[in-house]
């Protein structure tokens, strides 16, 4: 086995974007920190790629909500080249009748488009606006905070039982009764309960359930109407919707730049093969090819069950704990297609003096009742006919991604199986785009004769390519029982793990997936605390 002689204090697995700000955190505050990165790219699922050539598209992830205003500020990424604009309006949904509908981030404006719809549905949307803004704000300060240990025979979990409580002081009864409600119910339910136009409903649809597993009748669902209103981007905007310029990959590129500066130092094409575990306490890695670099301590940014599963070996591991690792939801339930087109799509129904910035995003539901009978299917193993697709002309906001005369179509879809009931991805990943293009057609009938190359990216493509075991987008779906002191699992929610010296750093940890650089901040805070107690002067001795 090849050795290098250096220790690190620490070894970042996996150059995604959590990775990345966890490794300049620590940097920055003054510790010799490695990130190693599988690909031949960093970013994991926050990339820009070639598709074609001359052609770029966010690959996978391709709207910023939620990256922390606090990660934007103190790793200065506006100085390393990101630059973010605001999608307004911020989704819009054509319907089947030819009419287009759009979510303005003016609420003014966005009152008035639905109450063309239905004018009572304009008068609630601005009470339920204020109301979950203002439950949003109850939870926002949980997301750049390690969850509470609740474990209440110890002074730690006394003290953070308190400081939970401290953060709802004020909040009323009813505000109690409304945040569990969003925690725990549905919402089709919520949404039948306030709102009377099918056409108002589902531009709530549209602006929510992204990635997750469940219909939007299944319990849980409602939850993320609350995550989709902490705030993000620069100027902290509750409910912020971003295009990047240069596409998602701008962020990261901007937080490797980040982290190069504050001395971190980042290997591509570096596969770890093994966490080094040595009396109990990680002291390294080993690359595939066979290179061991030792380290004080060691953060993985991949996902929990390729962490756990795959990276350490099981032995090492508690068997209850291993247990609820391997209990985690995965199972895709997503994938992503991306175009470049030869002319601009004409979604039918588009206003004729929209800009292109305006002309950008489209989500392709047309009902609940739609939404809930695509993902039965493809539970049951199936790949929907009709499919849910997210469509957004990103070279409409920015068009350095393609040549003049050339346009990027990136598309989101959902619900698909990872496991296929019959038959496999390999052999069924055009079936896929040509599912979703037929789609497209009914609303942009001039996009299958534009297409000049297209990327089908199945469940298993993000797993083979993107390493998201069973191609889960958020590393571990985003369901009540995976969140908060249960991510990624029950009793190991503070980053830290059964290993002394390892951590969790990826989006399978609290608050979990999307691109925000919380759980990669949050680990890293962790860990420097740790290490100022002096935890780790011994270690890789
Ligand atoms: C198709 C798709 C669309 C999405 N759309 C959006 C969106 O529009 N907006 C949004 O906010 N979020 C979106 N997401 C979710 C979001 O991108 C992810 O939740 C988030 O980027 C996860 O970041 P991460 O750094 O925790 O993990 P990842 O990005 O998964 O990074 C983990 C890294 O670890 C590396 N790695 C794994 N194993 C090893 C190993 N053994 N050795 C070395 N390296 C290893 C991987 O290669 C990867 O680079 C989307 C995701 C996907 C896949």
């Amino acid at each position: 086995m090849l050795a290098t002689r250096k220790i690190y204090d620490a070894i970042v697995v996996g150059g995604g974007h959590n990775g990345l700000t966890a490794a300049a955190y620590l940097a920055r505050a003054g510790l010799s920190t490695l990130v190693l990165e599988r690909r031949e790219i960093v970013g994991g699922c926050c990339v820009t790629e070639e598709i074609a050539p001359s052609c770029r598209a966010s690959t996978t992830s391709y709207i910023a909500s939620m990256l922390r205003p606090e990660v934007i500020q103190d790793l200065k990424l506006a100085e390393y080249g990101l630059r973010m604009v605001p999608c307004d309006p911020a989704i819009q949904v054509p319907f089947q009748d030819g009419q287009v509908i759009s979510w303005w981030a003016d609420r003014d404006r966005g009152k008035a488009e639905f109450g063309k719809l239905s004018a009572k549905d304009g008068q609630t949307f601005v009470r339920v606006d204020d109301q979950l803004k203002k439950l949003a704000r109850y939870l926002q300060p949980f997301f750049l905070e390690p969850p509470p240990e609740i474990e209440t025979r110890s002074l730690r979990g006394w003290s953070d039982l308190f400081r939970v409580s401290k953060r709802f002081r004020g909040i009323s009864s009813g505000e109690v009764a409304q945040l569990v409600s969003f925690l725990t119910g549905s919402l089709g339910e919520f949404l039948d309960n306030n709102y009377e136009s099918e056409k108002v409903k589902t531009m709530f649809l549209a602006n929510n359930v992204y990635g997750k597993h469940g219909g939007p009748y299944q319990p849980g669902t409602a939850i993320g109407l609350l995550f989709h209103l902490l705030s993000g981007g620069e100027h902290e905007l509750q409910g912020f919707f971003g295009h990047v310029m240069g596409g998602m990959g701008a962020i990261t590129q901007a937080l490797a730049a980040s982290g190069t500066k504050f001395g971190a130092e980042i290997r591509t094409s570096s596969p770890v093969a093994q966490i080094d575990v040595r009396s109990g306490r990680a002291c390294g890695v080993v690359l595939e090819d066979g290179t061991e670099i030792r380290s004080r301590i060691v953060l993985s940014n991949a996902d929990p069950k390729r962490t756990f599963l795959k990276l350490l070996p099981g032995k090492e591991l508690p068997d209850e704990f291993l247990h609820s690792v391997r209990g985690i939801k995965m199972e895709g339930p997503c994938a992503k297609v991306n175009f470049v087109l030869a002319e601009e799509p004409r979604f039918t129904g588009t206003p004729a003096n929209y800009t292109p910035l305006q002309r950008t995003f489209y989500t392709l539901v047309p009902s609940l009742e739609f939404a809930e009978r695509c993902y039965d299917i493809a539970k049951l193993g199936e790949i929907p006919e009709q499919l849910w697709v997210d469509c957004v002309v990103s070279s409409n906001a920015d068009d350095s991604l393609a040549p003049k005369g050339k346009h990027i179509l990136t598309c989101f879809v959902q619900y698909v199986p990872y496991h296929l009931r019959q038959g496999t991805w390999d052999a069924n990943r055009e079936l896929l785009g040509d599912r979703v293009v037929k789609k497209i057609a009914e609303y942009a009938p001039n996009v299958p004769n534009a297409i000049v190359a297209r990327q089908v990216l199945t469940p298993l493509d993000l797993e083979r390519t993107y390493g998201l075991t069973e191609g889960n987008i958020f590393h571990g779906d985003l369901r009540l029982e995976q969140l908060f002191f249960m991510r990624p699992v029950a009793g190991w929610a503070q980053y830290r793990t059964p290993i002394e010296g390892l951590y969790l750093c990826g989006a399978g940890a609290h608050p979990g997936g999307g691109v925000t650089g919380a759980p990669g901040h949050n680990a890293a805070h962790q860990v420097l605390r740790d290490w100022k107690k002096g935890r780790f002067k011994e270690a890789a001795a």
